[in-house]
Formats: structure tokens, sequence, C-alpha cells
């Protein structure tokens, strides 16, 4: 995989790492946190409805402590004094105190007045509020001895009750009795708490009551449920219940929605910036290297001569990249130097200068030898009685003559000619583009050079002669059986020698013959005297009467 690939998978693996972080915090902690929250909320909102109701009758409270702690009052509970009923306890009064019932009772519980507003009118017929005389077990008597207010149950609702002890104006002296005021707790006054707490309100009496929880039914809707127990034994409770919005979760859940979104388009730039960064600092400078290492690679002259201009291990790379690469270059030009001298050293003869047999092989077996069609010779030459001189003259004189004839011979031949010693006193000629008549020519000359030259040192210098034989030929292949044109060569060369030495014997091809193509060259020369005989070759040689060839 590439470096890019890598860094961009990796990229994705922060980004989706992200977004798999923010969805579990949201999930398993910020929604959670979010509902506890609001649930506190919640049970808060049950007490503000139960502090509103205890407002309600501190209200009561107060403006039953005025009347109670009134002289006229105070006179009215040991005379019974029919002004003081006319004047004060009329049904106005209790439709301009907002209350439904006032009772007025002596501390011995004789219950010297009562009165009911027309809607709990019903209730002054049941036994609680009937008796006229109300002893301690009285729930509104026992509300009076615990804190002087309170909820009592009855068949129509909720009553709210407050008490005060009847006392004269400055609140001073034994109390003559009590003074209540009571009112039923309406779906009106219900009504008002819930416009004063901002939010509906359901008060239901039953048996069970209700715990305190909070049901968050949807993302948009609460219910919230409670109790308010009641000041009697009657086993009755106040079941609260308040439905209420979720603006709140609403709010909360959107702003992690956008934070969310902003710390994805954060993390997605920061993600596009980290990679930008990287591929200029890291992946850009890495391709550069790796590219001229490949140039490099390529060609060992390419040496990469653009450093990267930076001053951190990146640009120390580079610089070692480019020494490396001309240390290369150094060791691979001496190796290859070494290298030539070798080969050259291995293809040249010692003695004579002239290239040696495994260069003319080398050379012959390359098909770029033969790309281009064209005429070639392959000239072959012995020296006549060699083995005469060394033994007469001494193998330093044998050597002397073959440097000698080795110069003659580059001399005597074109420069496009190669001259190479194949054996002791052997020696082969190639010479490219050189067709029949013109081999005739060169083996003329050469044999002629060898018959005038003066060989050996000067003072004592003596003739020798040689015998030639080529092979001519027009090739326009690339695969060349050329062992077999040396081989012909040589043939013409032994006879040259057979028909008297100092001689040259050419072959070549009879193009008028119907060439099998399948010929092949006999291992003996006495086959190829028939071939001759019937013409499939033809004979050059300086031999006048060709019948005087001999070939064995
Ligand atoms: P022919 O005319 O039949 O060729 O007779 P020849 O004596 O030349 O042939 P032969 O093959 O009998 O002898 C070749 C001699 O060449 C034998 C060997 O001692 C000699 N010779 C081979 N290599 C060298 C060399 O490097 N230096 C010297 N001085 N003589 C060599
Ligand atoms: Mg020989
Ligand atoms: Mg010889």
């Amino acid at each position: 995989m590439k470096l890019a690939t890598k860094l961009i998978s990796v990229q994705f693996i922060f980004v989706f790492v992200l977004i798999l972080g923010a969805f579990l915090a949201t999930y398993f902690y910020a929604i959670p946190h979010l509902n506890k929250l609001e649930t506190q909320q919640g049970i808060k909102n049950l007490s503000r409805v139960e502090n509103r109701i205890n407002q309600e009758l501190e209200l009561m409270s107060i403006l039953a402590s005025d009347w109670a702690e009134w002289d006229d009052t105070y006179n009215y509970v040991v005379d019974l004094n029919k002004a003081y009923e006319t004047s004060n306890l009329v049904d106005n009064s209790l439709f301009e105190l907002k209350i439904d019932f006032i009772f007025i009772v002596q501390v011995n519980g004789t219950v010297i007045w009562k009165q009911f507003s027309d809607r709990v009118d019903s209730l002054a017929s049941d036994p609680l509020w009937h008796d006229t005389h109300w002893n301690i077990k009285h729930p509104i008597i026992a509300l009076m001895q615990q804190k002087q207010q309170g909820i009592l149950y009855s068949p129509l609702g909720p009553l709210l009750v407050a008490g005060s002890p009847v006392l004269n104006s400055q609140g001073e002296g034994k109390s003559r009795g009590y003074l209540f005021f009571g009112k039923l707790l309406t779906a009106e006054i219900v009504d008002k708490f819930s416009t004063n707490l901002e939010f509906p309100i359901q008060l239901i009496v039953n048996d069970s009551g209700h715990k305190e929880e909070v049901h968050l039914i949807t993302h948009h809707k609460k219910i919230i449920h409670g109790q308010i127990g009641l000041n009697d034994d009657s086993g009755k409770f106040i079941s609260v219940s308040i439905e209420q919005q979720r603006p709140f979760y609403q709010q909360a859940i959107s702003t992690i929605k956008y934070a969310l979104y902003i710390v994805l388009a954060i993390g997605f730039v920061c993600s596009l910036l980290f990679f930008y960064i990287l591929k200029r600092l890291l992946i850009s400078p890495i391709l550069e290297l790796q590219h001229q290492a490949d140039q490099f690679g390529k060609d060992q002259n390419a040496i990469p001569s653009k450093l990267l201009h930076r001053d951190d291990e990146l640009g120390q790379l580079s610089i070692s990249l480019v020494n490396m690469a001309r240390e290369l270059n150094r060791s691979w030009g001496l190796l290859e130097k070494e290298k030539n001298e070798y080969m050259d050293a291995s293809y040249t003869d010692p003695l004579t200068q002239l290239k040696n047999r495994r260069y003319l092989e080398s050379l012959l077996s390359k098909e770029q030898t033969w790309r281009t069609p064209k005429h070639w010779s392959f000239l072959t030459l012995d020296i006549d009685h060699f083995k005469k001189i060394n033994d007469s003259r001494g193998h330093h004189v044998g050597d002397v003559v073959l440097q000698q004839l080795s110069a003659l011979l580059s001399d005597v031949c074109r420069s496009a000619d190669i001259v190479f010693r194949t054996g002791g006193e052997e020696f082969v000629v190639v010479c490219e583009g050189t067709n029949q008549s013109q081999s005739c020519i060169v083996a003329e000359r050469i044999r002629i050079a060898v018959e005038s030259f003066n060989f050996g040192p000067a003072d004592n210098s003596f003739k020798i002669t040689c015998s030639i034989g080529f092979y001519s030929t027009y090739n326009n292949k690339t695969k060349v059986d050329w062992q077999a044109k040396l081989q012909l060569a040589d043939y013409a060369m032994y006879a040259a020698k057979k028909s008297g030495r100092n001689t040259w014997v050419g072959l070549a091809k009879n193009e008028h013959y119907d060439f099998l193509p399948d010929f092949t060259l006999p291992n003996e020369i006495s086959p190829l005297e028939y071939d001759i005989e019937d013409q499939k070759f033809v004979v050059f040689s300086s031999v006048e009467d060709f019948t005087n060839i001999r070939w064995q």
C-alpha cells in the first residue's frame, strides 16, 4: 500500500473514531445526564406546586389571624351578639375573602358559628361538619394542634383550612376559641397555580397517591407525578400530575448536534491540513528521492543532482543518496575500466599483440556482427616449414618472425580487416565487405608481402613463405555457422600447402549450382573434393592449373 493511501486510511480511521467517540459520549453521558437534570427539575416542580398550595394556606392563615385577633370576634365568642353576625358573618364576607367556609369554635369545642358558601353547601349535612361540638379528635381541631393550617379531605375535593386562636386585638391573653377559614381547592384555583407556575397542573384526590417520578415520554414532552398528603387520616392523597414541554432538552440536543458538526468539520479540516502538510513534508520528498534513485538505477550516469533543500533527516538522506550514487558511479567506472582491461588482455595474444582465437569466436558469435547483409572473406594463413626456423635458428628467432609477420599482416590489410593469431604460426584475417575477386587480391597481396619481406634480425635476415586459404561468402542471415566457414578456409589453406606452399586457394559457393539448403560440411576433406568436382563450390587459386591443386 502506498504511503499516501496509508495516510488517508489513518485519517479516515481518525475521523471515524472521532464520530464514534462523539456519538458514545452523547449517547452514554450527555443524554443520560440531561435526563437526570430534567428529572431533578421535575421533582423540584412538584415542590413548587406544594409550596404554591402552602402559600395559599399562608394567605388564608393571615386572614384568619386578622379576624381571630379582633376584639369584636373576641367578644362574640362569649356574648354571641347578633350585631357581629349580621355585620360580619354574611355571605358577602365569604365572597370578599374568597373562602368557602368559616367556623368559630369555643375553647371547649362548641361550634358557635358555621357558614358555607353555595359551592360547598352540601358539606353542611356531612357529620364531620354538622356536629355542634368538636372533640379533640375532630380533624380540624387536630389540625389546630399541629400547625394551624392544612389540607383536609372532602367528597367535593381537597379543602384548604387555616385556623387561628381567638385573642384580643393585642394578641394577648388566653384564647377564647378558634376561628377557621376554609377553601375548596377548585379547578379554577389549580388553573391559577398553573398560570403562576407556568406549567399545567392536574390534582386528583385518590386512595393510593402517586410516588414521585418523572416520565420522559418523548423528546418534546414529560409528565411528572407526585403526591401531596392530606392532613387528616382519611387515607386519601392528592395525586399531582404536571405535563411539561422539554425545551431545555431540545435546546441541549441541538447544541450537542451543532457542537458535533463543528467538531467533525474541524476534524475533517485538520485531517486535510495534516495530510497536506505530511504530503509536502514527507511523501513528496520521499517520492522525489524514489524518482532520483529509480533514475540512477536505470542509468548509472544519471547521478541525482537536485538535492532536497532541507535541513532535516530527509535532506541528509538526499545528500547521502547523492554521495552514494557518486561513489557507486566511480566504483562502476573503475570496474568497467578493469573489466575492459581484463577483456582486452584475454582477447589479445601477448607475443604479437594481435587479437586471439577467443576474440575471434566472441566476435563471430554475436548476432550484431551479421546484422547487415554483406560480403565476407575468411582467410587462414600458415607459415611454411616454420618448425625448421625454430630448429635451425632458435625459438626466439621463431618468436621474432611471428611478431614481424603480425606487423606485416596488419600493414598489408585494410584497417577494417581484423588479423587474429589463432594458433602457433597460424593466422586468420576476417575481411568484412570483401567479395570473391577482392579476396583473391588480398590473398595474393599477403603472399607477395610475406615472400618479399626480410625476416629475422637485420644482419642475418632470411625469407619465409606462407600458405593461404580463404572462403568467400555473401551473408544475409543473422544466425551464421561461422565455424563451417572457417573450416572451409582451413580446407583451402591445407590444399594450398599440399599444392606446393607459398600459394593460396580460395573457395566460394557456386551460385549457379542449386545449392541444397541442408548442405553440411563434410568432416573430412575427401568428400569435399567430390563436392568441388561436382562444382558445388567455385575454386580460386594462385596455382595456374587448377588440376594441380591437391586437396589431400
Ligand atoms: P608446414 O609447412 O607443414 O606448416 O610445416 P611447419 O613446420 O610450419 O608445421 P608444424 O606444425 O610441424 O610446426 C609448427 C611449429 O611452430 C611447431 C612449433 O614449435 C612452432 N611454434 C608454435 N608456436 C610457436 C611460438 O609461439 N613460437 C615459436 N618460436 N614457435 C612456435
Ligand atoms: Mg601450422
Ligand atoms: Mg606451418
